[in-house]
């Protein structure tokens, strides 16, 4: 398998071609972004770390039978994945209220919620990736209501494996954000599932172990994320 050319650079990856037309690579840089990039920085490592804790969670999700763009880890700082087409949306999920529902409802973060919260936001950098529903993917044509229908449970059933997955790891899933492309006809899961991703609290200490320290300069990112990958890949 051969690396090509560049395809397409974002915030925290980067993806290349390959001689195989249905194959890319994504690359994990140590870059990192928040406030739809107001802030910047870089975390010494990242891209390593969250290479291999995006690896261990997709072959986990594999495992369970759901759908994923992974194919094996490369490198350090690379993966194999299948080529698919993003569809344009970011699906939260939701178990405690923290980020931008407590700013938006005025729910104290770490609030338990009644029922889990499902999410879409149009990605859209130049809007600030604004909050949508389900009609507003089908009236912009982002994706077919079929799609949106499996979209949304696999969703939950990636909410439903990782809490219990997370858990045992003395890790609260607190909420979290997936992407998800077409490939040959069928929806799969895509993109990376990391603390960049994720929030992740200690169980019992409330610790927070994710990209949260970064964006409120909490300090000890790398250690965080470390801590994260040391327990998911043990
Ligand atoms: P919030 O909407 O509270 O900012 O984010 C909810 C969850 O989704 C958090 O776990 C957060 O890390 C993730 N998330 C939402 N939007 C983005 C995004 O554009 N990039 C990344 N890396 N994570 C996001």
């Amino acid at each position: 398998m051969e690396k090509r050319e560049k395809l397409y650079e974002g915030k925290a990856k980067i993806v290349y071609a390959t001689d195989n037309p249905d194959l890319v690579i994504q690359y994990f840089k140590d870059d990192a972004t928040a406030f739809n990039a107001a802030k910047k920085g870089t975390v010494d490592e990242k891209g390593i770390m969250n290479n291999k804790i995006s690896g261990r969670i997709f072959e986990f999700l594999q495992s369970q039978g759901l759908p994923t763009h992974f194919e094996k880890t490369l490198s350090e700082r690379e993966m194999l994945i299948k080529k698919v087409q993003i569809v344009p949306v970011e699906v939260i999920i939701r178990n405690r209220a923290a980020g931008s529902l407590s700013r938006l409802l005025g729910i104290p973060e770490g609030t338990q919620l009644k029922s889990t919260v499902l999410e879409f936001c149009y990605k859209r950098d130049d809007l600030g990736d604004p909050l949508i529903n389900d009609s507003h993917i089908k009236a912009l044509g982002l994706a077919t209501e079929e799609e949106v229908k499996a979209i949304k449970e696999l969703t939950l059933k990636v909410n439903e494996l990782l809490s219990k997955f997370f858990l045992k790891l003395n890790l609260e899933l607190i909420d979290f954000k997936l992407e998800f492309g077409r490939y040959k006809g069928k929806i799969i899961l895509a993109d990376e599932i990391s603390p960049d991703t994720c929030r992740l609290w200690e169980v019992g200490t409330g610790k927070k172990l994710d990209k949260d320290r970064f964006r409120h300069d909490l300090g000890n990112i790398k250690e965080a994320y470390q801590e994260v990958m040391q327990r998911v890949t043990a």
